[in-house]
C-alpha cells in the first residue's frame, strides 16, 4: 500500500498536488495555483490559472492586476484532474481558506495561515477532520498564548483617552490586521474617525466594498496635525519609525502583532504600547485544533516546527516538517 499522502509532494516553492497537476500557494509562477489567502507570501502574481475565494481574487486583483481566476465559494465542491477540492474558512483574514483535497480515499487539509478566535472581518475557522493536516506553526511555542483581543483593544483606548493632546499610532499589516483592529475598536464603542496612512487605504476600501464596514475613516495626508490629536492613526509597521510619522501630534507608538508577546522585540522597534493581537493560531489553538481534527499525520509548512513536531510525537501523531521557503514569519 502506498504511503499516506504519497500524492502530495512538498517542494521548497510550494505544495504540489500530483493527480491535479496543481500547486498550493506556490512562491513561483505556475500553470495551476490554488491560493489559500491574499497575503503576499501565499498569493503571488503570474500564475496562468488561479483558484481562490472571490475575496482572495479581489485582493490579488488590487495587488497584481486582474487574475485568470476561478472564484470558489466556501463549501463548493469541484474537481481538478483526479482530485476533489473544496475551500473552507480559515478565520485568518477576509477570504482566507483552508483547502480540502480528497483523492485515493484520503482527505488532506491544507490550513494556510489560520486562527481560532473570533474576528469580525472574516468567517470563522471550520474544523474538517482529515487524514493529513498540513498546518502552519508561526507561533508554535508554548510561550505564545495570545490574550483576549477585547482586553488589548481596551488598553489601546485607555491609552488614547489618557492624553488627548497626543495621537496613538498603531502599526498593523495593511491586509487583515488593520481592518480587524478598526472593527474591534468599533465594537468597543469607539465611533470617532480613525486616520489612516495611504498604504492601507486601498485594502480598507476593498474591505468596505466586500461588506466589512469600518466606520468613518480619514486620510492623514489631508489632515492638520492638531486635528489628529486624541485620535487613532493606523499605518503599516514600516511607517512607524519613518519620516512620515513627524506629521502626527506627538504619537504614542503602538503595534498590533502576536510578536509583541516578546518584550525585546517591542523595544527593538521602539514600540511604547505593544498590543498582542494576532491573526495566527497561538500554541493552544494549534494543539487544540490538532486534537480536534485527529489527523493520522501532521505536516508543518512554516514557523516554529520543532516544538509542534515534538508535541505531535508525544501524542502519537506522526509529524513532518516541510521546510517551504518564502513564507514569512511576520504576523500578517
Ligand atoms: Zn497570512
Ligand atoms: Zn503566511
Amino acid at each position: 500500500m502506498a504511503r499516506l499522502g504519497s500524492w502530495i509532494e512538498p517542494f521548497p516553492e510550494g505544495i504540489y498536488v500530483r493527480p491535479a497537476d496543481a500547486w498550493i500557494d506556490p512562491s513561483q509562477p505556475k500553470a495551476k495555483a490554488l491560493v489559500t489567502h491574499g497575503h503576499a507570501d501565499h498569493a503571488r502574481g503570474g500564475h496562468t490559472e488561479v483558484w481562490a475565494t472571490p475575496e482572495t481574487l479581489a485582493i490579488m486583483g488590487v495587488r497584481y492586476g486582474d487574475q485568470n481566476g476561478h472564484p470558489v465559494a466556501y463549501g463548493e465542491q469541484f474537481r481538478i484532474g483526479e482530485v476533489d477540492v473544496s475551500f473552507v474558512p480559515a478565520g485568518h483574514v477576509l477570504g482566507s481558506a483552508q483547502i480540502v483535497l480528497e483523492h485515493a480515499g484520503e482527505r488532506v487539509v491544507v490550513s494556510g495561515d489560520y486562527k481560532r478566535r473570533a474576528d469580525p472581518t472574516c468567517a470563522p475557522f471550520e474544523p474538517v477532520p482529515c487524514d493529513i493536516f498540513i498546518t502552519e506553526a508561526t507561533f508554535g511555542l508554548p510561550v505564545f498564548r495570545h490574550p483576549d483581543t477585547g482586553s488589548e483593544i481596551d488598553r489601546l483606548l485607555h491609552r488614547l483617552h489618557a492624553d488627548p493632546s497626543r495621537c496613538v499610532l498603531v502599526g498593523a499589516y495593511a491586509l487583515g490586521k488593520a481592518q480587524r483592529v478598526i472593527t474591534e475598536l468599533r465594537r468597543r464603542g469607539h465611533e470617532q474617525p480613525i486616520y489612516y496612512h495611504g498604504a492601507v487605504e486601498r485594502l480598507c476600501n476593498l474591505y468596505e466594498e466586500l461588506g466589512v464596514s469600518l466606520g468613518e475613516m480619514r486620510h492623514t495626508a489631508g489632515a492638520k496635525k492638531e486635528e489628529m490629536a486624541g485620535h487613532i492613526v493606523i499605518a503599516p509597521p514600516s511607517a512607524l519609525n519613518d519620516r512620515w510619522s513627524r506629521r502626527l501630534p506627538d504619537p504614542v507608538t503602538a503595534m498590533a502583532s502576536g510578536w509583541m508577546r516578546i518584550r525585546q522585540r517591542a523595544r527593538q522597534s521602539n514600540i511604547e504600547l505593544p498590543l498582542i493581537i494576532s491573526d495566527h493560531a497561538d500554541w493552544d489553538e494549534l494543539t487544540c485544533t490538532i486534537r480536534e481534527l485527529a489527523p493520522r499525520e501532521v505536516w508543518i509548512t512554516h514557523g516554529r516546527e520543532e516544538a509542534l513536531k515534538h508535541w505531535c510525537m508525544i501524542h502519537q501523531i506522526k509529524a513532518r516538517e516541510l521546510n517551504l521557503v518564502g513564507y514569512e514569519d511576520e504576523d500578517e
